[in-house]
């Protein structure tokens, strides 16, 4: 018996080290596996283009602070075959490609406030979605300013497109796609929402957050087929979120830990780094994840998720810390948001069903 398990066991050995060899020296055989990864990375996720339900991804969940796990200010949103970024943060492209998200039919970009953890990742979307298929201008929503942004991306990148389509002809590059289209939303009145878009169900509305010296700064609610979900953008505790988050389904919500960026701040500070001085301003325009989750409370939202997570969260102790006196006044429906994280909205139902695109 012994005899027969140890022949079986060179035998599996053998196969192994001759398909490793086979592999290991066979370009033909290297090339069939590369065609079989790449056919597997290049496959969209289109279970976001169902128009039977409102989609959310989170394509970044950082700030300026860096983070590998993090990409700066991104979310994607699907609806009745529109699609809506939130923001565009460096590195938020990247998530979109690895999660394999649908851009060439993107309909606008939604800025929240031009701090630029909100808007360096613009020519990377303008670029790839160009590439991918969209034929006209990239159509930018802002407070006023996006006008400047706007002009000064064109200005930026007008070499890189001219390249771009030297090298790959008009009919792939079409000229007008590498253009952008700012369109200011002045939100004169705090206690008033201003449409932004309303086209084939989807509704788009901007509100006033409170981001001083920011000004203006608005978060953004989507709505579509009864379900929702809102984007408190950069923002202090401000009533008004709840306002507009008003029975909504989900609410996305920044949060700074101020006990931990405290704690950044002295570490800085014994080591002479002038840094400190940027940890001692911030949290007086950001939410902490408890204030978040009064808000959300407030609003009466049944999911509350955290993103532009300040400090980083290098484990579950840094996250639990973050979370620290969050359970105390909301004990469900509340969850810290990563890059990745896909929320489903079926139309006519209540449930939210979370996807992990990682
Ligand atoms: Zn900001
Ligand atoms: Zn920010």
């Amino acid at each position: 018996m012994k005899r027969l398990m140890a022949a079986a066991i060179s035998l599996v050995v053998a196969i192994a080290a001759i398909g490793f060899g086979i592999i290991w020296f066979l370009p033909s055989a290297q090339d069939a596996i590369m065609a079989r990864v790449v056919a597997s990375n290049v496959a969209v996720t289109t279970a976001v283009l169902d128009e039977d339900a409102l989609h959310v991804v989170l394509c970044g969940t950082g700030s300026p602070v860096p983070d590998p796990e993090r990409a700066q200010s991104c979310a994607i949103v699907y609806a009745g075959g529109k699609v809506f970024m939130v923001d565009s943060g460096l590195g938020g492209w990247e998530r979109l490609a690895r999660f394999r998200l649908p851009v060439d039919d993107l309909t606008a970009i939604l800025l929240t406030h031009f701090h630029s953890d909100h808007i360096s990742g613009i020519p990377d979307i303008a670029l790839n979605s160009w590439a991918s298929g969209r034929r006209e201008a990239l159509v930018l929503y802002g407070p006023p300013g996006v006008e400047t942004v706007a002009k000064g991306f064109d200005l930026a990148y007008s070499l890189d497109d001219g390249y771009r389509i030297a090298h790959h002809g008009a009919d792939f590059f079409v000229a007008e796609g590498a253009d952008y289209l700012p369109i200011v939303v002045d939100v004169p009145d705090r206690h008033a929402g201003v449409t932004v878009f309303d086209e084939g169900g989807v509704k788009v509305t901007a509100f006033r957050v409170s981001h001083e010296p920011v000004d203006q700064a608005y978060g953004y609610r989507i709505d579509y087929k009864g379900r929702s979900v809102v984007f408190s953008g950069d923002t202090k505790k401000d009533e008004n979120v709840a306002t507009f988050a008003r029975g909504a389904d989900v609410l996305i919500h920044e949060a700074l830990a101020d006990h931990m960026v405290g704690l950044l701040e002295q570490g800085l500070d014994d080591t002479g780094d002038r840094r400190a001085k940027v940890m001692h301003d911030i949290p007086d325009y950001h939410a902490t994840p408890v204030q978040a989750a009064e808000i959300a409370n407030e609003a009466g939202v049944k999911l509350l998720v955290y993103t532009h997570i300040v400090p980083r969260l290098p484990n579950a102790l840094a996250e639990r810390v973050f979370l620290r006196g969050v359970s105390a006044i909301r004990s469900g429906g509340v969850e810290l948001g990563y890059d990745g994280l896909y929320l489903e909205l079926p139309a006519g139902s209540e449930k939210i069903v979370e996807h992990d695109l990682r």
